[in-house]
């Protein structure tokens, strides 16, 4: 029997996309500026609480910027979550510093015991800590607050990580809301898309005015082309922030629809030894703090479970239902080799134990009968 592919989370479009796409095409604003780049950057400042955003080209391109705006560069140290995605190391390499990864504690987020170590070390060391670079993990806003404490007491900025966390709040504030700066990533995979995008959420006007002139090849305000900085393109165009609009408009449901999918999984696993949900495990617990569903994923301890991780990727595998492990952290991949780490075994362990399933808001109730009948299939395999 062969089946079609079931991914873990797939661009989730409709008509709506598909008439903003073609309103914007038919309305000549077929480039890099248009009213749709402005609606967006507005309803997005909105969404996340702030005074200034700056759509961009892609999530990795505004944390490019945010740390160029911060003032980041050769010779600098970031300290930065190891269990992240390597955009997020890449982008503090882009400018010429040294990123120093730090350890997560048990949720995934970086653990702000080291973080304090970490800088401490590092000081002791000859090297001076320029910026913090927290990253919300799987939609899940870090402890902001411990980590804003640590920087306040340094001097340091906070540029937040944001990109797989749009939707999320913590203690009522939206995740895009922390930091100097936030970067968000609408990436195709993410909880809501522009095919390829991202944004820089500030409340510091100088910081998004400068974003933005860097996003347009640093082209100075004269009716030639003079430069006196170098300028990237980075900036998002007016079809993709129509696409963007309307994802917008879907937001709540999207996230809703996930947030529906994760209560599946975990019913599933409910009284299966030695699984837990990774991530919001309760979202009654505290409605002012919620992750934006974006994956939901599992722990499995294999010495508890009598299967590991791998066990049920590959049985998915098998069945054309794709999942994956958690990031596999920054301090254990070869091209960062050289980093300095602040690391105590968590990550790795999460990045071992950790499965991520099919999460998309686009599955439709056919392909999610599949991923848990075959869930529950294996499952009853093992406990025989
Ligand atoms: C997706 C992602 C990025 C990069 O965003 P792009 O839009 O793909 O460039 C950065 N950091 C994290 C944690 C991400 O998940």
């Amino acid at each position: 029997m062969t089946h079609d592919r079931i991914h873990m989370s797939l661009a989730d479009i409709t008509e709506i996309e598909e008439n903003a796409v073609l309103d914007a095409m038919r309305s000549g604003w077929v480039a890099p500026l248009g009213p749709n780049v402005d609606r967006f950057e507005a309803e997005l400042a909105a969404r996340n609480d702030r005074a200034h955003c700056v759509v961009l080209s892609s999530g990795t391109a505004a944390l490019h910027l945010g740390l160029l705006c911060l003032g980041i560069g050769a010779g600098q140290r970031v300290v930065t979550s190891s269990l992240t995605f390597a955009a997020t190391a890449n982008a503090v390499n882009y400018t010429g510093a040294q990123p120093v990864f730090v350890d997560s504690d048990e949720s995934g987020s970086i653990n702000p015991d080291l973080v304090a170590e970490a800088i401490a070390s590092e000081k002791r060391a000859g090297h001076d800590v320029s910026c913090l670079l927290p990253v919300d993990l799987l939609g899940k806003v870090v402890d902001q607050e411990a980590l804003a404490h640590i920087a306040e007491e340094q001097g340091i900025p906070v540029l937040a990580d944001a990109a797989e966390s749009l939707g999320a709040r913590r203690h009522g504030l939206p995740s895009g809301k922390f930091g100097v700066a936030a970067a968000i990533s609408f990436n195709g995979n993410k909880i809501m898309t522009t095919s390829g995008g991202g944004a820089l959420l500030t409340d510091d006007k100088a910081l998004a005015d400068r974003a933005r002139y860097l996003a347009t090849q640093a082209r100075q305000p004269v009716i030639w082309y003079e430069h006196v900085d170098i300028g990237y393109n980075y900036r998002l165009s007016n079809v993709l922030a129509g696409l963007g609009l309307a994802q917008l408009s879907r937001l709540d449901a999207m996230i809703e629809r996930r947030r529906m999918i994760r209560g599946l999984y975990r019913e599933l696993f409910a009284d299966v030894p030695g699984v837990k949900l990774f991530g919001q495990p309760d979202e009654s617990a505290d409605a002012t703090t919620r992750d934006n569903f974006w994956l939901t994923s599992i722990l499995v301890d294999p010495a508890e479970a009598g299967w590991a991780s791998a066990d049920l990727m590959n049985h998915l595998a098998g069945q054309s239902i794709e999942s994956r492990p958690i990031w596999k952290p920054m301090h254990l991949q070869p091209v960062f080799a050289d980093a300095p780490r602040y690391v105590d075994g968590t990550s790795e362990r999460l990045f071992n134990t950790g499965l991520s399933l099919p999460s998309g808001s686009s599955l439709t109730e056919s392909q999610l009968d599949r991923v848990m009948e075959s869930i529950r299939t294996f499952i009853q395999e093992r406990v025989r």
